[in-house]
């Protein structure tokens, strides 16, 4: 799409968020209506131009490629739940029905009775836990030792315990235990990923890949670095609206017959907003969602509608990103 085309079609709204996400507590999100679809451009607000362009570049492609769900009805999720306070625990996985599975964000205080007020409401549970790189070496070393005396096997895996892919490494040398790492952000924040030699570094560490379509660049991005690995992949989201998870379930339908059993993926987060733009809102039920194109509710546009002011940010955002020349 042409800058003027994308400018003329992108509809920017604002969703309140239902708990506090990494310190975001409104998901600005931009909507571009393409003839096929709808694509969602949601970077962060702090995110440059370089990085954000990644993004546009997966809006459009899903703003001109019809859906497809691969015949696949439904997927299974996992739960997410923030750094909530305890008494929150339980309210925010009772938005996750059916979800035995639950990744909780850690690196912040009370970690470990988040974790222990989740098995208490869930005996069964089996968790994820995803540091964002918060942890040092000897800090996700002596967590995850404690945690594997009270838990065990119920840890399913932890997702980039440590800022750097080296860290990572000697973590996972020096645990005593047979420790799953799966690497998020030193794939997509690492420049041309899947270019040689850092992909294979990354291989080295990682026993399952973090999959997000909007950093990666579009479904098509994904697939070509998908087939360079053999690990498993859990196609992920950045706390999008339904449109952006909309990409994420078509790139899961296309996994999905590969895997068996299916993994969970990270898909159910719509369910951490407020509200949504679609009339057919990507939720987990019974720990799945299910695959169908979604359908704009212009009401909702209108709804979460922002100010002038921002709309004039949000467009220039897309002209600087137009104007790297990457697109
Ligand atoms: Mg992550």
């Amino acid at each position: 799409m042409q800058l003027k085309e994308v400018l003329d079609r992108t509809h920017i709204v604002s969703i309140p968020t239902k708990t506090n996400f990494r310190g975001v507590q409104k998901r600005e999100i931009a909507l571009i209506e393409g003839d096929e679809n709808w694509g969602e451009f949601s970077p962060f607000l702090e995110y440059e131009a370089k990085e954000a362009a990644q993004w546009l570049k997966s809006a459009i492609e899903s703003a001109v490629t019809p859906f497809q769900g691969n015949g696949i009805d439904f997927i299974p999720v996992n739960a997410t739940l923030p750094a909530v306070p305890i008494e929150q625990v339980g309210e925010v996985l009772s938005w996750f029905p059916g979800c035995n599975t639950v990744k909780i964000k850690v690196g912040a205080n009370e970690d470990l009775q988040r974790i222990r007020e989740v098995f208490r409401i869930n005996a069964g549970a089996q968790i994820r836990l995803d540091a964002n790189g918060l942890w040092s070496v000897a800090e996700a070393k002596s967590f995850l030792e404690n945690l594997n005396k009270e838990f065990g096997s119920s840890l399913d895996y932890v997702e980039q315990p440590c800022q750097t892919l080296a860290e990572n490494k000697k973590l996972k040398n020096e645990i005593s235990f047979p420790l799953k790492i799966a690497i998020d952000e030193n794939l997509r924040k690492v420049r041309q990923v899947g270019q040689g030699r850092n992909l294979n570094e990354i291989l080295e560490v990682a026993d399952l890949l973090i999959i997000k379509v909007a950093p990666l660049g579009g479904i098509s991005a994904c697939l070509e670095l998908i087939e360079k690995v053999d690990i498993p992949v859990v196609v992920s989201s950045a706390l999008e609206s339904s449109v952006g998870i909309s990409a994420g379930v078509a790139l899961a339908a296309q996994l999905q017959i590969k895997s068996e059993p299916p993994l969970p993926f990270g898909l159910g987060t719509v369910a951490l907003l407020e509200g949504d733009v679609v009339t057919n809102p990507l939720l987990p039920i019974d720990g799945k969602i299910k695959v169908e194109k979604i359908d704009i509710d212009i009401n909702q546009l209108n709804k979460y509608s922002v100010s002038d002011s921002r709309k004039k940010w949000w467009h220039q955002r897309i002209i600087d990103i137009y104007s790297l020349g990457s697109l």
